[in-house]
């Protein structure tokens, strides 16, 4: 039987698996301001294709990631989101947190 936890499926089928994953987070040097903004909407719209797109932000969420583009969303939006905010801006999205469903 495999011991997989359920919550932790949905990271197989992550449109972001593979070359890909680099961009979601921000490389290992000083990165011009330009630059960061063109990495995070490329990883932005890859998330828009995503299958499991309201699991990845839940659980960056619970487990409150401080790095990178999780959910299609950035550090400093799900920060917002979390306070409170509308940092959410993608539309229709369905997000479980420790409040329940929002
Ligand atoms: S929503 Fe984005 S970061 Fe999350 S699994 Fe999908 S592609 Fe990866």
């Amino acid at each position: 039987m495999s011991t997989q936890r359920s919550e932790d499926v949905w990271q197989h089928l992550a449109a972001c698996r593979g070359p890909s994953q680099t961009i979601f987070f921000p490389p290992g040097r000083l990165e011009r301001r330009s630059e960061k903004r063109l990495r995070e909407q490329r990883a932005k719209e890859i998330c828009q294709t995503c299958s499991v797109q309201n699991e990845c932000l839940s659980y960056a969420l619970a487990i409150r990631e401080q790095h990178g583009i999780w959910g299609g969303l950035t550090e400093n939006e799900r920060r917002d989101l979390m306070s409170g905010g509308s940092g959410d801006q993608r539309s229709g999205a369905v997000i479980i947190t420790t409040q329940g469903w929002r």
